[in-house]
C-alpha cells in the first residue's frame, strides 16, 4: 500500500482550485493520461525553458522587442467602442519618464479593468514594442501589484503545452501542487547528494517550478538531474528487485539431449545465420546454469529471432517442460504460430495457441492439455497470464517485444512455472544505456548478422504532391503481381480520422485497380484481420492497405513494396519497424516514403536517416541522438518512454550510477527493511515502480 505520506500527491488535479473537466480533459492530453492526471502528474511535468522577467527600465528606456517588467501607474481605460469587438480595449499607463499602452483584444472589459484598476499601480510585464510611435505591450504576460511582485522570481517557466491550455492556467495548478507537496524522507545515499551537488527533493521540484537562476530549469542542472537519479533509481531498484527474484537458484536443470532441436535445424529450408547460432548456443548454456536466465535477444526486424525462441522451447521441451511465448497483439502472435507450427509438427513439438479470441470449448481444450503437459509450447497474447491458465510445468517464458509489456506481466508469466527462464526479444535495438533503463541488467545476444540472400531497400523520399505518380507507378508493379504495402499513419489520437485515412485510401485505389486491393486496420476483428493478412499472404489480395497494426513483425516474405503517407509523422524507430516488412525474401524490395511539405527539420532528419541505412543499431542511436535535440512541443518525445523526468542523453551517466546504488541498496537491505528501507519504498511509489514490492518480505 502506498504510504499515506504521498496520498497528497495522488489526489486528482481537479481537487484543485480552477481546475473543472474541460481543464481535466487538456491536462489529460498534455500529461498523456487517461484518467484524470494527479497532482504528481503535474509535478514531473517540467518546463521546456524559461523567460527572464528581470529587466525593470523606466518605461523611457524600455528596449522595442524585450521582455521587460514595469512599474505602472494606471491612467485610464478605452474599451472598445460598442458594437467593434474586434478593436482592442486600451489601458493607459505611465510613469514619470514616459507613458505605455497596454493593448488586450477580445477581453471582457470587466476582467480587464479588474486587472488593472485606474488609479492603482501594477507590475506590467510582457514583451514592448513601438507601434505609431507609443511603446506598447500586446496582452501583458502578468500583470501583479506589489504583494504579487514579491512572490514572482522575475524568471517564469515555460512549459510544453497543448493546445487551448493557457501558461497561467498550467502555472496556477503547479503552484498549487507544489504547495501539497508533503515532507518526505531523503531516500538518496548523502554520498551522491554531495558528489553530485544534488539538493533535497523538494527543493529541486521548487526550482524547476519556480526558478531564481536562468539556469535552473535545464535538465543536466542539479534541480532536474536530482529528480532525474531518483525516478532512474526507482526504476533501477524495481528491475533489480525482480531480477533478484528471478535469478534465485534453479534447482536441477538440463537442457536436453538435442533431439528436437536437430529435427527442427533439418527441416529448417535454410541455415541458421553465425548470430543465430551463436544465440542459440548462449540459451542452451544459460539453461545448464544453476541459476535462471535471463537474457535479452536483441535483433532487428527480419534478423530471425522466431526460430532461435522455437529451438529454446525445444531445448525445454527436450526435457520435458513447457514453453510460453507472449507476444503483444494477436496479429504477432498468430504469426509466431505460422511460423512455428510447421516446423514443429516435423520435430514432433506440440505447440498451441491462446488469445482472446480462442473461446468456449476450444479455450477449455488448450488450458486442459496445457495443465496436463500435452503442449510443449504455447504462444499467446497476455492471455496467457490469466489466472486459469495453468502450466504443468512451465520452464521457459519468451517475451517478444518487451517494451510494451511492463515490469507487471513479465512477473506475471514468470510465476506460471518454478524458476522460469525468461527470454526478451526485442526488435528495436536499443543503446546499452537504454537496456539498463527498461530491462536491468541483463545478458545480452545480438542478431546482427541478415540471413543470408537478404535483398537491400531501395528507400525514397517523394513530396505527397507527386501522389498520382506514386499511384500509378504502384499500380503497375502491383498489376505485374507484386505485393505492396500502403501504410496510412494515426493521426493524432483520434482513431476515428486514423480509420477514415485508411478506409478512403483504400475506396480510392480500389476503385482503381479493383479487388486487388484490401484493408487491414486495428480496429477490425481478429479472424478478419487474419483473413486479410491470409489473402494478403497467398497474393490473392496485392497491395494492402494499413493503419500501424502491420508494424511489427508481420512477415509476408513476397512483399516488396511500402508506401508510408505522411511518413513526416512517424517516428525513426517506428519507420524502420514498418520498412522492415518488405526486403524479407529474394527480391529487391522498394520504399517509398510519402511526405507532406513543407517538412519540419526534425522530419526532413528522420526520413535522411531512413533513407541512408537499414541497419536498426545504427537507426536506434540516431533516433536517441535526434530525439536529443528534443523538439519543445514534444517533450515526451526527448525522454525515455516509460520516465518522465530521466532523459537518455543529459543523463546517460545517472543512469549507471542508479543501477550501482540500486544493486549496492539491495545486496546491503534485500528486503528494504528500517527507516531508510522505508524511505526508499515510499520512493518507489512516488515513480508508481512499487509493483516489485510484494515480492519482499511484509515489514
Ligand atoms: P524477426 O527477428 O523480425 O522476428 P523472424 O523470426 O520473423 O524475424 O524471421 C523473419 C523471416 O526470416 C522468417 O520468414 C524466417 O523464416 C526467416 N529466417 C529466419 N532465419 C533465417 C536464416 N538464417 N536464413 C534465412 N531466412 C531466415
Ligand atoms: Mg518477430
Amino acid at each position: 500500500m502506498r504510504p499515506a505520506l504521498l496520498n497528497p500527491l495522488f489526489v486528482p488535479v481537479t481537487s484543485l482550485s480552477g481546475v473543472g473537466p474541460k481543464q481535466d480533459r487538456l491536462f489529460r492530453h498534455l500529461l498523456a493520461r487517461d484518467e484524470t492526471p494527479r497532482l504528481v502528474d503535474l509535478l514531473f511535468h517540467l518546463p521546456a525553458s524559461v523567460v527572464d522577467r528581470r529587466a525593470r527600465p523606466k518605461i523611457r528606456d524600455a528596449v522595442p522587442g524585450t521582455i521587460v517588467t514595469l512599474e505602472v501607474s494606471v491612467d485610464r481605460h478605452r474599451p472598445a467602442p460598442p458594437g467593434r469587438s474586434r478593436a482592442p480595449h486600451l489601458v493607459y499607463a505611465s510613469d514619470e519618464t514616459g507613458s505605455v499602452v497596454l493593448t488586450y483584444f477580445r477581453a471582457q472589459p470587466s476582467y480587464v479593468e479588474k486587472l488593472l484598476p485606474a488609479g492603482s499601480k501594477r507590475y506590467v510585464s510582457g514583451t514592448v514594442q513601438m507601434f505609431d510611435g507609443t511603446l506598447q505591450i500586446v496582452h501583458p504576460d502578468r500583470v501583479v501589484d506589489e504583494a504579487g511582485l514579491a512572490e514572482l522570481s522575475g524568471i517564469d517557466p515555460v512549459y510544453p503545452l497543448t493546445q487551448g491550455l493557457a501558461p497561467g492556467a498550467l502555472r496556477r495548478a503547479i503552484a498549487q501542487a507544489l504547495q501539497n507537496l508533503p515532507v518526505l524522507p531523503e531516500w538518496t545515499d548523502p554520498k551522491i547528494l554531495r558528489r553530485c551537488g544534488f539538493p533535497p527533493l523538494a527543493q529541486a521540484l521548487r526550482r524547476v517550478h519556480v526558478p531564481l537562476e536562468l539556469t535552473d530549469t535545464l535538465p543536466e542542472g542539479p534541480f532536474w538531474s536530482r529528480l532525474a537519479f531518483d525516478e532512474l533509481l526507482a526504476g533501477q531498484l524495481a528491475l533489480t528487485l525482480v531480477r533478484a527474484r528471478l535469478r534465485r537458484p534453479a534447482g536441477n536443470r538440463h537442457a536436453g539431449d538435442g533431439h528436437l532441436r536437430n529435427r527442427i535445424i533439418d527441416a529448417l529450408p535454410y541455415a541458421l545465420t553465425a548470430s543465430q547460432q551463436q544465440a542459440v548456443a548462449a540459451i542452451i548454456e544459460d539453461l545448464r546454469q544453476p541459476v535462471r536466465m535471463l537474457r535479452l535477444l536483441q535483433g532487428d526486424v527480419g534478423s530471425g529471432k522466431t526460430v532461435v525462441a522455437l529451438l529454446a522451447a525445444c531445448a525445454v521441451a527436450e526435457s520435458g517442460k513447457q514453453t510460453a511465448l507472449m507476444a503483444p497483439t494477436e496479429v504477432l502472435a498468430r504469426q509466431h504460430i505460422k511460423t512455428i507450427a510447421p516446423l514443429a509438427e516435423r520435430a514432433g513439438l506440440r505447440v498451441a495457441i491462446l488469445t482472446g479470441r480462442e473461446k468456449g470449448r476450444e479455450r477449455r481444450e488448450i488450458t486442459a492439455r496445457l495443465a496436463e503437459g500435452d503442449i510443449d509450447l504455447l504462444v499467446g497474447t497476455h492471455a496467457l497470464i490469466q489466472d486459469e491458465v495453468t502450466f504443468k510445468s512451465l520452464a521457459l517464458a519468451v517475451v517478444d517485444e518487451q517494451h510494451r509489456f511492463g515490469v507487471r506481466e513479465r512477473l506475471a508469466l514468470t510465476t506460471k512455472g518454478e524458476a522460469v527462464d525468461v527470454l526478451v526479444l526485442s526488435a528495436t535495438p536499443i543503446p546499452r544505456t537504454l537496456v539498463l533503463t527498461y530491462f536491468g541488467d541483463m545478458d545480452v545476444s545480438e542478431l546482427r548478422d541478415k540471413p543470408a540472400g537478404r535483398q537491400p531497400i531501395d528507400t525514397r523520399a517523394v513530396s505527397d504532391g507527386r501522389l498520382t505518380e506514386v499511384i500509378d507507378a504502384v499500380g503497375r508493379a502491383v498489376k505485374a503481381g507484386k505485393l505492396a504495402y500502403w501504410i496510412c499513419p494515426l493521426v493524432e489520437e483520434s482513431d476515428a480520422v486514423d480509420l477514415s485515412d485508411a478506409e478512403q485510401r483504400y475506396q480510392s485505389l480500389k476503385a482503381r485497380f479493383g479487388d486487388r486491393v484490401g484493408l487491414v486496420h486495428g480496429k477490425m476483428r481478429g479472424p478478419e484481420k487474419d483473413r486479410v493478412m491470409a489473402q494478403f499472404a497467398a497474393g490473392e489480395i496485392n497491395l494492402l492497405v494499413a493503419t500501424t497494426v502491420v508494424e511489427v513483425g508481420v512477415d509476408v516474405p513476397a512483399a516488396t513494396i511500402m508506401v508510408i503517407e505522411n511518413a513526416e509523422r512517424f517516428g525513426l524507430a517506428q519507420l524502420h519497424q514498418l520498412r522492415g516488412r518488405i526486403g524479407r525474401g529474394s527480391e529487391p524490395s522498394t520504399c517509398l516514403l510519402l511526405y507532406r511539405e513543407p517538412l519540419g527539420e526534425m522530419s526532413a532528419a528522420r526520413l535522411r536517416v531512413i533513407r541512408e541505412t537499414t541497419d536498426g543499431f545504427r537507426i536506434a542511436e540516431e533516433d536517441l541522438r535526434l530525439r536529443g535535440e528534443g523538439d519543445v512541443l514534444g517533450t515526451r518525445q526527448s525522454g525515455l518512454p516509460g520516465y518522465r523526468v530521466a532523459r537518455s542523453d543529459v543523463h546517460a551517466q545517472l543512469i549507471t550510477l542508479a543501477r550501482d546504488e540500486a544493486l549496492r541498496i539491495l545486496k546491503q537491505n534485500p528486503n528494504l527493511t528500517g527507516s531508510h528501507g522505508e524511505a526508499l519504498r515510499c520512493l518507489l511509489y512516488l515513480f508508481e515502480r512499487d509493483e516489485a514490492l510484494p515480492l519482499l518480505g511484509a515489514g
